[in-house]
């Protein structure tokens, strides 16, 4: 697996910053944004980085200086990419189950909203009737994504107002005269399969008829990237063309003028992270020989939460014979990052790679076992920066209050 950050560099920031470590390259964010833009519409398609992915105020900057706009899912994201300098007209917020008070906060912020129950569209309606702009996150009731569990548009899924819904919708919406602007749809995370981007077109399709204000429909994210060697993503020009076919046929039937949004998190930064782990033990039991690493669940849960896959790389001896090695983590709990997988040959002390760790690692991080978060440090231009210290003893300490002795 070709990696862009050379194994030098990542034995470097190893041994340079300790372990266990998340790195990034700054340029592999940048050239994922420009081959999007390079494959669609520029004059109907704006992408929002869904930060949630991966939220360092570092990885925010690149993103604004690389042009892309923010998709937030907390009102706390929405207020970091405001503390970095994003302009609100270029900050979403997709909300799901939260409070009305979060949604006030966003609209005082003057931030885009996505609106995804009809509970709180009433309130909305109430309190701003046609003032605001807002996005309804609509449920398309499509099976789609890697596994159900990363799945969020089928027709039990929380996300969303089902479209079955329509008509209460529409009495709400006609009630208060709501400004709904934008048409929000995300079916799930890992969709390859461009049909189901298609498929929410043709939804939008039916409900553009009953809402004459929007101007803007959004497909959500949840590309596809790679993970093993070989594999291939989402077919980013083909998604492009078609969406951009579909989006030029919606404009021509409804007689107005429609942008595309997109919320690519996976896709932005998955690529341009690896994470970093020193080999503690090796204990061989029957036909198994185990790789016990300096992390654990803790760190990248990522494998146990759904079964993601991270190709593992032996960086301190790459050309050693491969053997099959479970590499397990420290912390008591059966965290297995993968069984019987071809690494080649490990020694106590070796540094191990795990690819595709930029999206959804750090970001799912705890403090679990009492054990520190690991440090991040960011590659840009060749050079290496930390962005986040690991924890220390004082900080597991910070949030508890002194007991009296
Ligand atoms: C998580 C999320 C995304 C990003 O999903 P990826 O699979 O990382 O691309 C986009 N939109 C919404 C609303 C999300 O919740």
């Amino acid at each position: 697996m070709k990696s862009s950050l050379s194994y030098d560099q990542l034995k470097t920031a190893a041994n340079d910053y300790g372990t266990p470590l998340y790195v990034y390259h700054a340029e592999k964010i940048v050239s994922q944004y420009q081959n999007l833009l390079s494959n669609f519409s520029s004059t109907h398609t704006r992408f929002f980085y869904a930060c949630k992915s991966l939220t360092n105020i570092h990885i925010l900057d690149v993103v604004k200086r690389a042009g892309c706009n923010v998709d937030s899912s907390s009102i706390n994201e929405a207020k970091l990419a405001l503390h970095v300098g994003f302009a609100p007209q270029n900050i979403l917020y997709t909300s799901n189950s939260v409070s009305f008070e979060e949604i006030c906060e966003a609209v005082s912020l003057g931030i885009h909203v996505n609106i995804d129950s009809l509970s709180n569209l009433e309130k909305f309606g109430a309190k701003y009737g046609n003032s605001y702009p807002v996005g309804l996150r609509v449920r398309p009731n499509i099976m789609a994504g890697g596994n159900l569990k990363i799945s969020t548009g089928h027709d039990k899924s929380k996300f969303g107002i089902p479209v079955t819904q329509l008509e209460e919708l529409k009495a709400i919406q006609e009630k208060y005269n709501i400004n709904i602007a934008n048409l929000h749809i995300h079916t799930g995370s890992e969709i390859k399969d461009v049909a189901v981007f298609i498929q929410s077109a043709e939804v939008f399709d039916i409900l553009l008829a009953h809402f004459p204000t929007v101007n803007v429909l959004d497909f959500g994210g949840g590309f596809k990237v790679p993970y093993q060697p070989g594999e291939k993503g989402t077919d980013i020009a083909l998604l492009g063309a078609e969406v951009d076919k579909a989006m030029h046929r919606l404009s021509e039937k409804y007689g107005r003028p429609l942008t595309a949004w997109f919320e690519p998190g996976k896709y932005m930064v998955s690529e341009c992270g690896y994470f970093i782990a020193k080999v503690n033990v090796l204990k061989q039991s029957g036909n198994i020989q185990f790789a016990g690493i300096d992390t654990g669940l803790n760190h990248l849960i990522r494998p146990m939460f759904y079964d993601a896959y991270h190709h593992i790389d032996n960086i301190s001896n790459p050309t050693a014979q491969q053997q099959a090695y479970a590499v397990v983590g420290n912390i008591c709990e059966t965290d297995t990052f993968a069984w019987d997988r071809a690494i080649p040959t490990i020694q106590e002390g070796d540094f191990l790679v795990f690819f595709n760790a930029g999206a959804y690692g750090y970001e799912m991080a705890s403090n679990y076992n009492s054990r520190y978060k690991p440090a991040q440090v960011l590659f840009e231009n060749g050079v290496s920066r930390l962005i986040s210290r690991r924890d220390t003893f004082e900080d597991l300490l910070s949030l508890q209050l002194p007991v009296n002795k």
